[in-house]
């Protein structure tokens, strides 16, 4: 941060952007049980649900050892319940180049290693609109003229709007594109996903010990599988890693195209990790920051990128500065189930107040 630059905060307006994982899809009973127990409205939360890539949903079954079943109903003295959930397709998650790297099954490299500890971050939110690939003057190699494209275009004019919005940001530092690139280190990219992108579906409930029933309440299932929803171009990668950004979360299933042949060139590109098809100068692990025996302070920060997060619409939480709060669930693993948690900011820069919130 430039000097004579100070964020304030409104550490009591936290804004949750996660969708959690839902193993029973038994949404509306969870929904009221969350209005009894609760204040807080966080409705659209609790009452959808998603799947992508047709990864298999959620389970959750009681443990069992001989006889005993851990479930109150099944009259024992706790809930002991195994979970099975593969993070990518399931809800809110957060991965990192553990994703690409042989190892992470067995904790080598993973989602630990993005040193969760730093998870206060600045951060600008963007509303984008995707436009088509053939029209974008971007690139990417499976992806056809009409998918629908996160391009570099898309977010310049989505930053240069939200640097005209604030009437006095400090000037960009020296080389810098963009006088945002110190609030840069994580970006929320918001498309208005699933409920433009995604097929709405009344969401199938399963209750422990019965057949997977109908709702009568309706809780919302959205199925992004087999729509070829939008991703970022490569041109678009390369932008936000000019821009010095080491943290994208994305309301869509994912970067990269859903069928785009193992290529990923999104994820690679912005985990600062080789093409696949590229000779690496360097080890992959080094090239992704995850690198062992460098001293902590110089190490840079490790790329994560977050999919399947779940903004408020811009009319409630507006595009602008914002303090993210990113955690992972402690798992050693490629990618986990996460939380990622907005605050209000406000810029000050010369005795400037930028934007009143
Ligand atoms: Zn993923």
């Amino acid at each position: 941060m430039q000097s004579g630059t100070k964020v304030s905060a409104d550490l009591g307006s936290p804004i949750d952007i996660s969708l959690p994982v839902h193993p029973s899809y038994d949404l509306e009973s969870r929904r009221k049980a969350l209005e009894r127990a609760v204040s807080s409205s966080s409705k659209p939360r609790y009452t959808a649900s998603v799947d992508a890539f047709g990864i298999p949903r959620p389970t959750s079954s009681p443990l069992r050892f001989g006889e005993w079943c851990g479930d109150i109903s099944a009259g024992a003295s706790v809930n002991c319940h195994v979970v099975s959930v593969c993070p990518h397709g399931a809800g809110t998650h957060t991965e990192c180049a553990a994703h690409f790297l042989e190892g992470s099954a067995t904790g080598v490299y993973s989602i630990e290693d993005t040193r969760p500890e730093k998870s206060i971050k600045l951060a600008v939110l963007l509303t984008v609109e995707p436009e088509k690939l053939e029209k974008s003057g971007d690139t990417y190699a499976p992806g056809q003229p009409e998918d629908l494209v996160i391009s570099k275009r898309v977010l310049e004019s989505a930053v240069k709007s939200l640097e005209e919005s604030y009437l006095s940001l400090p000037p960009a530092p020296a080389g810098a594109s963009s006088a945002l690139v110190p609030f840069c280190e994580a970006i929320v990219i918001r498309t208005g996903t699933p409920e433009r992108f995604g097929e709405k579906k009344e969401a199938p409930v399963r209750k422990a010990g019965s057949e997977e029933t109908k709702s009568a309440a309706k809780p919302v299932h959205y199925s992004y599988t087999g729509k070829n929803p939008p991703y970022f171009t490569k041109e678009a990668m390369e932008y936000l890693v000019s821009l010095n950004c080491y943290h994208l979360l994305c309301d869509l299933p994912s970067v990269d195209r859903e069928n785009d042949q193992g290529h990923l060139i999104a994820h690679r590109v912005f985990l600062r990790l080789p093409l696949k098809d590229s000779p690496a100068s360097s080890t992959p692990a080094a090239a992704a920051g995850i690198a062992k025996g460098k001293k902590e302070k110089e190490k840079p920060p490790v790329p994560t990128i977050t999919e399947l997060i779940f903004p408020p619409d811009r009319e409630e939480v507006p595009d602008g500065i914002y303090i993210l709060d990113l955690h992972v669930a402690p798992l050693l693993s490629d990618a986990s189930p996460s939380r990622p948690v907005l605050y209000p900011a406000a810029v000050f820069h010369s005795s400037t107040f930028s934007r009143p919130f």
